[in-house]
Protein backbone atom coordinates (compact mmCIF):
# COMPACT_ATOMS: atom_id res chain seq x y z
CA UNK A 1 0.00 0.00 0.00
CA UNK A 2 3.43 2.31 -0.54
CA UNK A 3 0.93 4.12 -3.01
CA UNK A 4 -1.58 5.96 -0.35
CA UNK A 5 0.75 8.79 0.03
CA UNK A 6 -0.12 9.52 -4.26
CA UNK A 7 -3.60 10.35 -3.44
CA UNK A 8 -4.62 13.84 -2.70
CA UNK A 9 -6.20 12.37 0.34
CA UNK A 10 -3.27 11.34 1.65
CA UNK A 11 -0.92 14.19 1.20
CA UNK A 12 -0.10 16.61 3.63
CA UNK A 13 0.10 19.37 0.28
CA UNK A 14 -0.99 22.68 1.25
CA UNK A 15 -4.10 22.85 -0.63
CA UNK A 16 -4.85 26.49 0.06
CA UNK A 17 -1.82 27.96 -2.42
CA UNK A 18 -3.82 26.44 -5.05
CA UNK A 19 -7.19 27.06 -4.05
CA UNK A 20 -6.22 30.68 -3.94
CA UNK A 21 -6.01 30.35 -7.84
CA UNK A 22 -9.35 31.06 -9.78
CA UNK A 23 -10.91 28.12 -10.94
CA UNK A 24 -11.65 30.17 -14.01
CA UNK A 25 -7.97 30.81 -14.55
CA UNK A 26 -6.65 29.41 -17.70
CA UNK A 27 -9.71 27.33 -19.01
CA UNK A 28 -10.28 29.52 -21.98
CA UNK A 29 -11.49 27.20 -24.81
CA UNK A 30 -8.24 25.29 -25.68
CA UNK A 31 -5.50 27.88 -26.05
CA UNK A 32 -2.28 26.08 -25.89
CA UNK A 33 -3.90 22.55 -27.01
CA UNK A 34 -1.66 20.88 -30.01
CA UNK A 35 -3.02 20.70 -33.15
CA UNK A 36 -3.84 17.39 -34.04
CA UNK A 37 -3.99 16.32 -37.61
CA UNK A 38 -6.18 12.77 -37.80
CA UNK A 39 -10.10 13.58 -38.51
CA UNK A 40 -12.38 13.14 -35.32
CA UNK A 41 -13.11 9.96 -33.52
CA UNK A 42 -16.30 9.13 -35.33
CA UNK A 43 -18.97 6.79 -34.47
CA UNK A 44 -17.61 3.06 -34.52
CA UNK A 45 -19.63 0.01 -32.88
CA UNK A 46 -18.56 -0.48 -29.35
CA UNK A 47 -17.81 -3.75 -28.03
CA UNK A 48 -20.99 -5.70 -27.15
CA UNK A 49 -21.81 -5.03 -23.33
CA UNK A 50 -19.30 -5.76 -21.14
CA UNK A 51 -18.10 -8.89 -19.62
CA UNK A 52 -15.09 -7.04 -18.27
CA UNK A 53 -17.35 -4.86 -16.64
CA UNK A 54 -21.10 -4.21 -14.93
CA UNK A 55 -22.15 -1.67 -17.31
CA UNK A 56 -26.03 -1.79 -17.33
CA UNK A 57 -27.10 -1.95 -20.45
CA UNK A 58 -29.09 1.06 -20.78
CA UNK A 59 -26.48 2.82 -20.11
CA UNK A 60 -24.35 1.49 -22.93
CA UNK A 61 -27.70 2.13 -24.64
CA UNK A 62 -27.17 5.74 -23.57
CA UNK A 63 -23.55 5.98 -24.64
CA UNK A 64 -24.05 4.44 -27.86
CA UNK A 65 -26.85 6.61 -28.63
CA UNK A 66 -24.63 9.59 -27.42
CA UNK A 67 -27.67 10.76 -24.95
CA UNK A 68 -26.14 9.25 -21.72
CA UNK A 69 -26.57 12.11 -18.94
CA UNK A 70 -24.96 11.91 -15.30
CA UNK A 71 -26.20 13.98 -12.28
CA UNK A 72 -23.15 14.86 -9.85
CA UNK A 73 -25.88 14.74 -7.00
CA UNK A 74 -23.36 14.41 -4.03
CA UNK A 75 -19.40 15.43 -4.51
CA UNK A 76 -18.13 17.27 -1.87
CA UNK A 77 -21.56 18.46 -1.43
CA UNK A 78 -22.76 16.13 1.19
CA UNK A 79 -26.11 17.24 2.90
CA UNK A 80 -27.33 13.21 2.66
CA UNK A 81 -30.91 14.45 2.94
CA UNK A 82 -30.54 16.58 0.09
CA UNK A 83 -28.29 14.35 -1.60
CA UNK A 84 -31.02 11.62 -1.28
CA UNK A 85 -33.62 13.70 -2.74
CA UNK A 86 -31.66 14.91 -5.65
CA UNK A 87 -31.19 10.98 -6.43
CA UNK A 88 -34.56 10.25 -6.36
CA UNK A 89 -35.62 13.11 -8.38
CA UNK A 90 -33.11 12.85 -11.32
CA UNK A 91 -33.79 9.04 -11.14
CA UNK A 92 -37.03 9.61 -11.80
CA UNK A 93 -36.74 12.09 -14.51
CA UNK A 94 -34.63 9.86 -16.52
CA UNK A 95 -30.59 10.06 -15.53
CA UNK A 96 -28.55 7.40 -16.51
CA UNK A 97 -25.77 7.79 -13.28
CA UNK A 98 -25.40 9.48 -10.30
CA UNK A 99 -22.56 10.62 -9.25
CA UNK A 100 -21.57 10.86 -6.02
CA UNK A 101 -18.12 10.97 -4.34
CA UNK A 102 -16.73 8.00 -2.66
CA UNK A 103 -17.78 8.63 0.89
CA UNK A 104 -19.33 6.00 2.36
CA UNK A 105 -22.03 8.07 4.57
CA UNK A 106 -23.48 9.77 0.74
CA UNK A 107 -23.43 6.58 -1.19
CA UNK A 108 -25.52 5.46 1.50
CA UNK A 109 -27.76 7.82 1.09
CA UNK A 110 -27.85 7.45 -2.50
CA UNK A 111 -28.41 3.68 -2.33
CA UNK A 112 -31.41 3.99 0.15
CA UNK A 113 -32.54 6.86 -1.67
CA UNK A 114 -32.73 4.49 -4.94
CA UNK A 115 -34.36 1.98 -3.27
CA UNK A 116 -37.65 3.59 -2.88
CA UNK A 117 -37.70 3.99 -6.83
CA UNK A 118 -40.99 2.53 -8.58
CA UNK A 119 -40.17 -1.20 -10.02
CA UNK A 120 -40.74 0.76 -13.23
CA UNK A 121 -38.16 3.09 -13.37
CA UNK A 122 -34.58 2.49 -14.60
CA UNK A 123 -32.34 2.71 -11.78
CA UNK A 124 -29.33 4.88 -12.60
CA UNK A 125 -26.11 3.47 -12.56
CA UNK A 126 -24.14 4.80 -9.54
CA UNK A 127 -20.73 5.88 -9.77
CA UNK A 128 -18.20 6.57 -6.98
CA UNK A 129 -15.59 8.93 -7.53
CA UNK A 130 -12.31 10.09 -5.75
CA UNK A 131 -9.33 11.88 -6.47
CA UNK A 132 -6.16 10.39 -7.80
CA UNK A 133 -3.94 13.56 -6.77
CA UNK A 134 -5.31 17.34 -5.26
CA UNK A 135 -7.65 17.26 -7.67
CA UNK A 136 -10.02 20.11 -6.55
CA UNK A 137 -13.21 18.71 -6.77
CA UNK A 138 -12.77 16.79 -3.47
CA UNK A 139 -12.71 19.47 -0.68
CA UNK A 140 -13.91 20.95 1.81
CA UNK A 141 -14.39 24.29 3.93
CA UNK A 142 -12.77 24.54 6.83
CA UNK A 143 -12.90 27.69 9.32
CA UNK A 144 -10.28 28.27 11.79
CA UNK A 145 -12.00 30.22 14.22
CA UNK A 146 -10.10 32.05 16.65
CA UNK A 147 -8.33 33.79 12.89
CA UNK A 148 -12.37 34.74 12.19
CA UNK A 149 -13.08 38.49 12.52
CA UNK A 150 -16.64 37.68 11.45
CA UNK A 151 -16.79 40.67 9.08
CA UNK A 152 -19.32 38.73 6.73
CA UNK A 153 -17.23 39.06 3.60
CA UNK A 154 -17.44 35.59 2.51
CA UNK A 155 -20.86 35.33 2.36
CA UNK A 156 -22.08 37.17 -0.83
CA UNK A 157 -19.35 34.74 -2.57
CA UNK A 158 -20.83 31.21 -1.60
CA UNK A 159 -22.91 29.74 -4.68
CA UNK A 160 -24.72 27.84 -2.24
CA UNK A 161 -24.84 29.79 1.03
CA UNK A 162 -22.55 28.01 3.33
CA UNK A 163 -21.56 30.99 5.31
CA UNK A 164 -24.32 32.86 7.21
CA UNK A 165 -23.99 35.37 10.19
CA UNK A 166 -25.68 34.54 13.80
CA UNK A 167 -28.39 37.45 14.24
CA UNK A 168 -28.01 37.75 17.70
CA UNK A 169 -24.14 36.73 18.19
CA UNK A 170 -23.12 38.29 15.08
CA UNK A 171 -20.38 35.11 14.85
CA UNK A 172 -19.69 33.58 11.11
CA UNK A 173 -22.17 29.64 11.24
CA UNK A 174 -20.67 27.41 8.39
CA UNK A 175 -23.13 24.89 7.24
CA UNK A 176 -20.24 22.90 6.16
CA UNK A 177 -22.36 20.03 4.51
CA UNK A 178 -23.30 22.33 1.69
CA UNK A 179 -19.94 22.90 0.73
CA UNK A 180 -18.72 21.80 -2.56
CA UNK A 181 -15.33 23.32 -1.83
CA UNK A 182 -15.15 25.61 -5.28
CA UNK A 183 -12.42 27.63 -3.42
CA UNK A 184 -14.21 31.43 -4.08
CA UNK A 185 -14.44 32.07 -0.44
CA UNK A 186 -10.51 31.85 0.01
CA UNK A 187 -9.44 34.62 -1.40
CA UNK A 188 -11.94 37.44 -0.23
CA UNK A 189 -11.30 36.96 3.57
CA UNK A 190 -9.72 39.39 4.99
CA UNK A 191 -7.58 36.65 7.31
CA UNK A 192 -6.24 33.13 7.00
CA UNK A 193 -9.73 32.09 9.00
CA UNK A 194 -10.83 29.77 6.09
CA UNK A 195 -9.08 26.52 4.32
CA UNK A 196 -9.82 23.78 2.14
CA UNK A 197 -9.28 19.91 3.53
CA UNK A 198 -9.46 16.90 1.56
CA UNK A 199 -12.50 15.12 1.51
CA UNK A 200 -12.68 12.11 0.66
CA UNK A 201 -10.94 9.16 3.07
CA UNK A 202 -9.20 6.47 2.29
CA UNK A 203 -10.95 4.09 4.68
CA UNK A 204 -14.17 5.36 3.41
CA UNK A 205 -13.23 4.73 -0.30
CA UNK A 206 -12.21 1.01 0.06
CA UNK A 207 -14.97 0.35 2.02
CA UNK A 208 -17.36 2.09 -0.69
CA UNK A 209 -15.23 0.33 -3.71
CA UNK A 210 -16.16 -2.87 -1.94
CA UNK A 211 -19.79 -2.70 -2.10
CA UNK A 212 -21.19 -4.40 -5.43
CA UNK A 213 -24.05 -2.13 -5.26
CA UNK A 214 -21.83 0.80 -6.81
CA UNK A 215 -21.43 -0.29 -10.26
CA UNK A 216 -18.75 2.34 -11.59
CA UNK A 217 -16.12 4.04 -10.47
CA UNK A 218 -14.86 7.93 -11.31
CA UNK A 219 -10.90 8.55 -10.64
CA UNK A 220 -10.34 12.57 -10.70
CA UNK A 221 -6.81 13.64 -11.75
CA UNK A 222 -5.69 17.25 -11.45
CA UNK A 223 -2.14 16.45 -13.94
CA UNK A 224 -3.14 13.28 -15.47
CA UNK A 225 0.40 11.27 -14.08
CA UNK A 226 0.76 8.16 -15.82
CA UNK A 227 2.53 6.78 -12.84
CA UNK A 228 -0.09 7.76 -10.76
CA UNK A 229 -2.90 6.02 -12.67
CA UNK A 230 -0.36 3.01 -12.54
CA UNK A 231 -0.37 2.98 -8.86
CA UNK A 232 -3.75 3.48 -8.52
CA UNK A 233 -4.61 0.40 -10.21
CA UNK A 234 -2.09 -1.30 -8.47
CA UNK A 235 -2.91 -0.55 -4.98
CA UNK A 236 -6.78 -0.76 -6.06
CA UNK A 237 -6.76 -3.12 -8.38
CA UNK A 238 -9.35 -6.32 -6.94
CA UNK A 239 -11.37 -3.66 -5.92
CA UNK A 240 -11.70 -2.04 -9.42
CA UNK A 241 -12.52 -5.06 -11.12
CA UNK A 242 -16.01 -5.31 -12.63
CA UNK A 243 -16.37 -1.83 -12.30
CA UNK A 244 -17.12 0.39 -15.23
CA UNK A 245 -14.27 2.75 -15.08
CA UNK A 246 -14.45 6.65 -15.94
CA UNK A 247 -11.46 8.93 -15.65
CA UNK A 248 -12.07 12.41 -15.74
CA UNK A 249 -9.65 14.93 -16.42
CA UNK A 250 -8.50 18.14 -18.38
CA UNK A 251 -6.77 17.94 -21.56
CA UNK A 252 -6.78 21.28 -22.65
CA UNK A 253 -3.52 22.51 -21.95
CA UNK A 254 -1.38 19.78 -21.93
CA UNK A 255 0.92 17.91 -25.05
CA UNK A 256 -0.63 15.52 -27.32
CA UNK A 257 1.88 13.05 -26.08
CA UNK A 258 0.78 13.59 -22.97
CA UNK A 259 -2.60 12.70 -23.61
CA UNK A 260 -2.10 9.75 -25.63
CA UNK A 261 -0.02 8.13 -23.33
CA UNK A 262 -2.78 8.79 -20.70
CA UNK A 263 -5.46 7.08 -23.27
CA UNK A 264 -2.59 4.10 -23.71
CA UNK A 265 -2.13 3.72 -20.48
CA UNK A 266 -5.84 3.32 -18.91
CA UNK A 267 -6.57 1.33 -22.35
CA UNK A 268 -3.54 -1.26 -21.19
CA UNK A 269 -4.98 -1.00 -17.55
CA UNK A 270 -8.80 -1.34 -18.17
CA UNK A 271 -10.07 -4.50 -19.26
CA UNK A 272 -12.80 -3.94 -22.50
CA UNK A 273 -14.75 -0.65 -22.32
CA UNK A 274 -14.20 2.37 -20.17
CA UNK A 275 -14.86 6.15 -20.15
CA UNK A 276 -12.28 9.69 -19.99
CA UNK A 277 -14.66 12.34 -18.98
CA UNK A 278 -13.46 15.70 -20.46
CA UNK A 279 -13.11 18.57 -17.99
CA UNK A 280 -13.69 22.02 -18.71
CA UNK A 281 -14.72 24.56 -16.40
CA UNK A 282 -14.84 22.55 -12.73
CA UNK A 283 -17.64 24.24 -10.55
CA UNK A 284 -18.60 27.18 -12.60
CA UNK A 285 -22.08 27.36 -10.95
CA UNK A 286 -23.26 29.61 -13.74
CA UNK A 287 -25.82 29.51 -16.14
CA UNK A 288 -23.77 31.42 -18.66
CA UNK A 289 -24.03 30.55 -22.30
CA UNK A 290 -20.18 29.81 -22.73
CA UNK A 291 -19.68 27.85 -19.74
CA UNK A 292 -19.88 24.38 -21.50
CA UNK A 293 -17.91 25.24 -24.38
CA UNK A 294 -14.15 25.03 -22.97
CA UNK A 295 -15.37 21.04 -22.12
CA UNK A 296 -17.01 20.93 -25.58
CA UNK A 297 -14.06 22.31 -27.61
CA UNK A 298 -11.64 20.14 -25.23
CA UNK A 299 -13.38 16.69 -26.14
CA UNK A 300 -13.30 17.61 -29.73
CA UNK A 301 -9.83 18.15 -29.70
CA UNK A 302 -9.14 15.08 -28.01
CA UNK A 303 -11.21 13.14 -30.10
CA UNK A 304 -8.99 12.42 -32.93
CA UNK A 305 -6.38 10.62 -30.60
CA UNK A 306 -9.31 7.95 -29.63
CA UNK A 307 -9.73 7.04 -33.26
CA UNK A 308 -8.00 3.43 -32.33
CA UNK A 309 -9.69 3.11 -29.12
CA UNK A 310 -13.25 2.34 -29.71
CA UNK A 311 -13.58 1.09 -26.68
CA UNK A 312 -13.78 4.97 -24.81
CA UNK A 313 -16.64 6.80 -23.97
CA UNK A 314 -16.07 10.13 -24.41
CA UNK A 315 -18.10 12.48 -21.92
CA UNK A 316 -17.83 16.02 -21.16
CA UNK A 317 -18.38 17.61 -17.42
CA UNK A 318 -17.26 21.12 -15.61
CA UNK A 319 -19.46 24.22 -16.73
CA UNK A 320 -22.48 21.82 -18.48
CA UNK A 321 -25.92 23.68 -17.88
CA UNK A 322 -29.11 23.76 -19.83
CA UNK A 323 -27.24 25.48 -22.30
CA UNK A 324 -25.28 22.74 -23.34
CA UNK A 325 -27.90 21.03 -25.27
CA UNK A 326 -27.63 23.82 -27.91
CA UNK A 327 -23.70 23.45 -28.10
CA UNK A 328 -23.45 19.89 -28.71
CA UNK A 329 -25.66 20.11 -31.61
CA UNK A 330 -24.14 23.22 -32.94
CA UNK A 331 -21.71 22.80 -35.78
CA UNK A 332 -18.26 23.58 -34.34
CA UNK A 333 -14.98 24.11 -35.69
CA UNK A 334 -12.37 21.59 -34.34
CA UNK A 335 -8.81 21.02 -35.70
CA UNK A 336 -9.98 18.82 -38.46
CA UNK A 337 -13.26 21.08 -39.44
CA UNK A 338 -15.97 21.70 -39.04
CA UNK A 339 -18.41 19.00 -36.71
CA UNK A 340 -21.77 18.83 -34.37
CA UNK A 341 -20.15 17.79 -31.15
CA UNK A 342 -22.74 15.21 -30.57
CA UNK A 343 -21.39 13.20 -33.22
CA UNK A 344 -17.94 12.68 -31.15
CA UNK A 345 -19.06 13.67 -27.46
CA UNK A 346 -21.52 10.72 -25.83
CA UNK A 347 -22.71 12.22 -22.64
CA UNK A 348 -22.49 14.56 -20.04
CA UNK A 349 -21.97 14.89 -16.21
CA UNK A 350 -23.76 17.92 -15.09
CA UNK A 351 -23.23 19.15 -11.14
CA UNK A 352 -23.91 22.27 -9.16
CA UNK A 353 -26.30 23.32 -11.71
CA UNK A 354 -28.27 20.71 -11.71
CA UNK A 355 -28.32 20.58 -8.04
CA UNK A 356 -29.47 24.34 -8.32
CA UNK A 357 -32.10 23.18 -10.86
CA UNK A 358 -34.34 21.24 -8.82
CA UNK A 359 -33.45 23.38 -5.30
CA UNK A 360 -36.14 25.74 -5.24
CA UNK A 361 -38.77 22.94 -6.27
CA UNK A 362 -37.78 20.91 -3.38
CA UNK A 363 -37.81 23.65 -0.85
CA UNK A 364 -41.05 25.14 -2.09
CA UNK A 365 -43.16 21.95 -2.88
CA UNK A 366 -44.79 19.79 -0.60
CA UNK A 367 -45.26 17.41 -3.93
CA UNK A 368 -41.66 15.66 -5.18
CA UNK A 369 -43.50 15.19 -8.07
CA UNK A 370 -43.13 18.67 -8.80
CA UNK A 371 -39.08 18.12 -8.77
CA UNK A 372 -39.22 15.82 -10.97
CA UNK A 373 -41.15 17.69 -13.63
CA UNK A 374 -38.52 20.30 -12.93
CA UNK A 375 -35.42 17.98 -13.49
CA UNK A 376 -37.22 16.22 -16.87
CA UNK A 377 -37.61 19.82 -17.97
CA UNK A 378 -33.49 20.04 -17.79
CA UNK A 379 -33.43 16.46 -19.22
CA UNK A 380 -35.51 16.88 -22.66
CA UNK A 381 -33.26 19.06 -24.37
CA UNK A 382 -30.75 16.34 -24.57
CA UNK A 383 -33.48 13.54 -25.51
CA UNK A 384 -33.50 10.93 -23.22
CA UNK A 385 -34.57 7.79 -24.65
CA UNK A 386 -35.92 6.94 -21.12
CA UNK A 387 -39.07 5.03 -20.63
CA UNK A 388 -40.91 8.41 -19.26
CA UNK A 389 -39.54 10.56 -21.86
CA UNK A 390 -38.87 8.55 -24.75
CA UNK A 391 -37.15 10.10 -27.85
S1 LIG B 1 -17.44 29.49 -1.65
FE1 LIG B 1 -17.10 27.39 -2.38
S2 LIG B 1 -15.42 26.61 -1.08
FE2 LIG B 1 -16.24 28.44 -0.06
S3 LIG B 1 -17.78 27.62 1.37
FE3 LIG B 1 -18.89 28.15 -0.51
S4 LIG B 1 -18.92 26.22 -1.71
FE4 LIG B 1 -17.35 25.99 -0.12
S1 LIG C 1 -14.37 36.49 5.32
FE1 LIG C 1 -13.01 35.39 6.75
S2 LIG C 1 -12.92 36.68 8.55
FE2 LIG C 1 -14.67 37.41 7.36
S3 LIG C 1 -16.46 36.28 8.20
FE3 LIG C 1 -15.67 35.08 6.47
S4 LIG C 1 -14.24 33.61 7.41
FE4 LIG C 1 -14.60 35.24 8.93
Amino acid sequence: MAWLGCLGYGTARDLKRIDREPLEAGISLIEGYAVVAAPPKTKSPHPPADSACRLPVHVAQALDTHTYFKVIVGGSFNELGRVAQLARVFAMAGAHALDVSAHPAVVQATLTALDTLPADVARPMVMASFPLDDDPHFRKIQLNRPDCIDCGACLPVCPTRVFDLDAVSGHLHVDEPLCYGCGRCLPVCPTTALDLDAFVLRDGLVQVLADDRVESVEIHSAQADCYLIERCFDDLGPLLAGKYISFCYRPAGLETTHNRAVIETLSRLIPGRFMIQVDGNPMSATSDAQSSRPAIEAALALSPLLRDYPQVDLTVSGGINAHTAHWLRQTMDSSTGKIQPIQVIQGLGMGTFARHWVWDALDASAHPDDAVEQARALLAPFCFPSRHSPC
